[in-house]
């Protein structure tokens, strides 16, 4: 039996579910080729941020209903030597995952959405012939074939189609995830059990996540060539080794019990010269790979693969919009791992301060200025001219703003509901990039209102009925940027 769909998604992780969840959703003949994960799975940690995405995807009940345990925050011991306690804001909590059962749940859930599921077909071959991509797969014993106008690579770390040479990868220095099941019963005695366990350390840096109330998957990451590993030396003593050498891991483990055995995972950064191809996109990990510390894995995913399926819809329903739309995939995909890879260097270079040594040193400093290609928002709102200008703002009874003469507008692509369309952007004065949106705010949308409005009160009204709902602190933060940039002034 061979299928001819209008996209194929390669891969069921989270990015590859996602994808093919929302393009069955939106109308689409969807069919996911997928194997089991090799290995044994991975205990994750999900921030509570990631329930916006997964509302928006329509998977948020059923993760929530798959019995997880769920976290309160973060226990870190981070170049310093006290632990701090980090408690999710405004008492929210995070997933720590079995990366197993969690992938069943959203795999489950893109059929349930109306995508072709195989879950045991593994992808030999993508070729095109002329017309149509053309996947050859394995299932079972025997080779299948699937065409389809567009294919959506979500196969990992594995990167099928990078590997088949359609674009380059640029690695990071070496890292490994060495992982160990520790049990204690009848509870490990922590002061909140739910918490994921960061540490830095001389030799990298160590984590635990617990799975249930009486057991924790126990990581530390390391360089191999730092260690005797590279030698050959046997995993489960570099592991102990390791862990002998940290101080909140060591701390919480020796009472507890070890289960099973030690096994370890490639877990080196890298990105793909290009998340694009011809009718191709590289979602998830297939494009690219951040460091694990910032807990934004699945995270960027999921927005990856909302936002590849985002672009090939609009491909699909508008021909002449195909090109904008991957272009602006591309870019947003650079802009999400240039911010991370950015956040990593900081929480990097506060470790290299306390261990100076070859682990840190090779970390701390790369990507520190990488170019973020859009509106850096967190630079925004710790910017000195827009916070005088959110004070002036609340202090004000009435407003009375007027718009700058000169401000031009131009049309780019936006994601409005599942497509990419062509809508107006501020060119705001000493800002690299057009502006459109800063923390969900529409801020054509402001500018145009806030000259007809006497009190923050009113214009928040007007804003709302005319665009959409927005926590009050981000809308006036918005309104902040644009009286700062000079696109609006007190009159
Ligand atoms: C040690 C470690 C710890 C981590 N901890 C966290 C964490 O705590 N929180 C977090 O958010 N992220 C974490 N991550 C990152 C997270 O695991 C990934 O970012 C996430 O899994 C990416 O999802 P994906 O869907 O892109 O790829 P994957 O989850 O890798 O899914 C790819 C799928 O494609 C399938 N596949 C591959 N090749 C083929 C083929 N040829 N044919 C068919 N199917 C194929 C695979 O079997 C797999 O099912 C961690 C990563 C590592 C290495």
């Amino acid at each position: 039996m061979s299928h001819d769909v209008d996209v194929i998604v390669i891969g069921g992780g989270p990015a590859g579910s996602t994808a093919a969840r929302l393009l069955a959703v939106w109308g689409h003949r969807a069919l996911l080729l997928t194997r089991p994960a090799p290995g044994p799975p991975l205990a994750e940690s999900l921030t509570p941020s990631c329930a916006r995405l997964l509302e928006q995807i329509g998977v948020l009940a059923a993760v929530n209903g798959a019995g997880f345990v769920r976290s309160t925050g973060h226990t870190v011991r981070w170049g310093t030597a006290d632990d701090r306690v980090e408690r999710f804001a405004g008492g929210t909590c995070g997933w720590q995952v079995s990366r197993d059962a969690f992938d069943r749940v959203l795999l489950n859930q893109a059929k349930v959405g109306g995508a072709l599921v195989h879950r045991h077909a593994s992808v030999r071959d993508v070729t095109h012939d002329g017309q149509r991509h053309v996947v050859q797969y394995e299932e079972r014993g025997h080779t299948r074939i699937a065409r389809a106008s567009w294919v959506v690579d979500a196969s990992g770390r594995t990167g099928f189609t990078s590997r088949q040479g359609s674009a380059r990868r640029i690695l990071g220095p070496r890292t490994t995830a060495i992982v160990g099941l520790w049990e204690q019963r009848p509870s490990w005695g922590l002061a909140d059990e739910s918490h994921t366990f960061v540490e830095s350390y001389r030799g990298g840096w160590a984590w635990s996540v617990p799975l249930s109330r009486i057991r924790r998957q126990v990581t530390v990451m390391l360089d191999p060539s730092r260690t005797e590993l590279a030698s050959g030396r046997r995993l489960r003593q570099t592991y102990r080794e390791e862990l002998a050498r940290t101080d909140l891991m060591r701390r919480i483990t020796p009472d507890a019990r070890f289960i099973g055995s030690v096994w370890a995972r490639d877990a080196t950064s890298y990105e793909c010269a290009s998340s694009a191809g011809v009718r191709l996109l590289a979602v998830g990990d297939a494009a690219s790979f951040v460091d694990p510390l910032s807990s934004f894995g699945v995270k960027k995913a999921l927005a990856s693969g909302w936002l590849g399926a985002v672009a090939v819809h609009s491909a699909l329903t508008e021909p002449a919009m195909e090109q904008a739309a991957v272009d602006f995939y591309v870019a947003r995909q650079l802009a999400m791992m240039t911010g991370l890879r950015r956040q990593f260097a900081v929480l990097a270079g506060e470790a290299r301060e306390a261990h100076p040594a070859g682990f840190w040193d090779d970390r701390a400093g790369r990507d520190a200025d990488a170019d973020l290609n859009e509106p850096d928002i967190g630079a925004l709102r710790t910017d000195t001219a827009v916070r005088a200008a959110f004070d002036a703002i609340r202090e004000r009874e009435c407003l009375q703003l007027a718009s700058v003469p000169g401000v031009e507008r131009e049309q780019r692509p936006a994601v409005a509901g599942n497509r990419v369309v062509l809508t107006e952007h501020l060119i705001v004065p000493g800002q690299s990039l057009p502006l459109r949106f800063v923390r969900n705010v529409d801020l054509v949308v402001l500018a145009r209102l806030a000259p007809s409005c006497d009190d923050v009160p009113q214009l928040f009204d007007a804003y709302v009925r005319a665009a959409a709902p927005v926590a009050l602190p981000d809308f006036i933060s918005a309104l902040a940027v644009l009286v700062a940039k000079g696109v609006l002034r007190f009159a």
